[in-house]
């Protein structure tokens, strides 16, 4: 029986695989959802001898079940090379009795790469099934890591071009300079005077464009989207949670079978939500912590069964956590309905007009399986310097959030706990080290702090920081946000 993708909103509009994967986003606004979670069909013992291109094919397949098995296997194969820096792809490490999942050895050393680095593969592929023969332009505005993730997966990419709008003065400079410097004919990057809400606004705009899609698709371009509520970029983000329990197991931690629990530093929810359909998938995973910074709106809503965004926005030491409206947490919130578009719809139309819903008493029934938990800034800071002096190992502030959420709740309760560890500590590095010394770093500059880390640390700076170090600048367009479909136009030559 093949799996059919639906919106959580609907039930009128069902698709395949590949024609989710295209579309992104369902016509009513809704994400698309399979009309089942598969079973995991391969015996848990096995996943010990499997490599993580294998487990991939054996998770993918299940939900990408109109791909061939040829068509998968190279999409996974484009995507899991020497583009991540170790041939594990995502190692399992234990650092006093805890185990991070390392999803940082990609090409822009955050957890984004996971899923980044396959979809441009699924989606080209999908855009041949379908019988798309027009170039795909990704379209993306970006307050920093999703842009350059998406730029480097994208980068080359054959049938496929990208172009990413930042908000000039938005960014922090280590950040746009990873931008600016990105390579690949197909790639464009362009700045605009106004903030990331100006961006993402002229974004969806373009999206909205009839007008704008009909003049592209004469000249054989269609827009796509490549943001964290494509089905594409969830599945991807299940395997490493397979993975890890058959790492565990090859590491002698575990047996088949046994219970694990897992932390995720959580933001807009696709994450821990992958981990969610592992485990209804049929790995044996008993609770998931959620783990958010002081943008703590996940948190009270496990607390208390009410999700409310009205609250002042915190800037943290964990940007890419500083999120009031989850997006991914709706594919949640339609399965504790009991598969209900209706009562979706009407909850999510709630948070629309009103900045809040509740849900209902049974649907709280189905979240016994989370945990919530959050780490104040000082708390973050003092988890980095703990994990440092306890096992000489240095994490990043998201994975600082998680892994305080860990101590203060899940370790020493009897199962292994895994970490979801999202982003190398050479990305935050100023964070990083005035968390472990405030005293000696504060007045050094960043690069300069990059070298101590590597001191500190032992761990060889990555790649994706040495080359911005010398990389060229090779996109200077900036415009007004007056100006970015004009910008489009151009690049387009339309
Ligand atoms: C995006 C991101 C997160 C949050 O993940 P979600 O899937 O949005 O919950 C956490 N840490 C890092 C480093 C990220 O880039």
């Amino acid at each position: 029986m093949s799996i059919m993708y639906q919106s959580t909103r609907s039930n009128s509009e069902k698709v395949t695989a590949s024609q989710a994967i295209l579309k992104g986003l369902a016509d009513d606004g809704g994400l698309f959802v399979p009309d089942s979670i598969p079973a995991f069909d391969v015996p848990l013992d096995r996943l010990p001898a499997l490599t993580y291109q294998e487990t991939a094919y054996e998770v993918m397949k299940l939900f990408f079940d109109d791909f061939t098995e040829d068509e998968l296997k190279n999409c996974i194969r484009g995507a899991y090379d020497d583009k991540f820096d170790t041939d594990e792809i995502a190692p399992l490490v234990k650092k006093d009795g805890v185990f991070y999942l390392e999803l940082f050895h990609g090409k822009t050393i955050a957890f984004k790469d996971m899923a980044l680095s396959i979809l441009p593969h699924l989606m080209t592929t999908s855009a041949k099934k379908n019988g798309v023969t027009n170039e795909i332009v990704i379209l993306t505005a970006t307050s920093g890591d999703t842009g350059k993730a998406a730029l480097a997966g994208f980068a080359d990419v054959p049938g496929t071009s990208i172009i990413v709008f930042y908000p000039k003065d938005g960014v922090s400079p280590i950040q746009e300079k990873q931008m600016v410097t990105q390579k690949g004919a197909n790639t464009n990057v362009v700045g605009i005077v106004g903030n990331f809400d100006d961006a993402q606004t002229g974004v969806k705009k373009m999206f909205g464009s009839r007008e704008l899609s009909a003049r592209m698709n004469e000249k054989g371009y269609q827009f796509s989207s490549a943001n964290s509520i494509n089905i594409g970029r969830l599945v991807p983000q299940i395997v490493y949670y397979v993975w890890s329990y058959g790492q565990l197991q090859k590491q002698g931690e575990i047996s088949a079978g046994d219970t694990i629990n897992i932390v995720v530093p959580t933001g807009n929810f696709g994450n821990i939500l992958a981990a969610y359909y592992a485990k209804n998938m049929g790995i044996p995973i008993e609770k998931l912590y959620c783990a958010s910074n002081e943008n703590k709106v996940l948190f009270d809503f496990f607390e208390t069964g009410k999700y409310d965004r009205r609250r002042e926005f915190i800037l943290t030491s964990s940007p890419s956590m500083d999120i009031l409206i989850s997006s991914n947490l709706e594919r949640l919130i339609y399965r504790i309905a009991g598969d209900d578009a209706g009562q979706t719809e009407a909850l999510m139309k709630a948070l629309t007009d009103q900045g809040e819903y509740e849900i209902t008493a049974e649907m709280r029934d189905g979240l016994t399986c989370f945990t919530g938990g959050f780490a104040t800034e000082e708390e973050t800071a003092h988890m980095i310097r703990q994990v440092y002096e306890k096992a000489g190992y240095v994490i990043d502030p998201h994975t600082a959030v998680a892994a305080h959420v860990c101590y203060e709740k899940a370790k020493d309760q009897g199962a292994p706990v895994v970490i979801a560890s999202t982003a190398s500590p050479y990305k935050f590095t100023r964070s990083v080290m005035n968390a472990v010394d405030q005293e000696k770093y504060e007045s050094m500059g960043d690069f300069e702090l990059v070298d101590e880390l590597n001191q500190l640390s032992g761990v060889k700076v990555p790649p994706a920081i040495e080359e911005i170090r010398t990389a060229p600048v090779l996109h200077h367009t900036v415009c007004d946000k007056s100006e970015m479909q004009a910008a489009v136009e151009k690049i387009l030559g339309l």
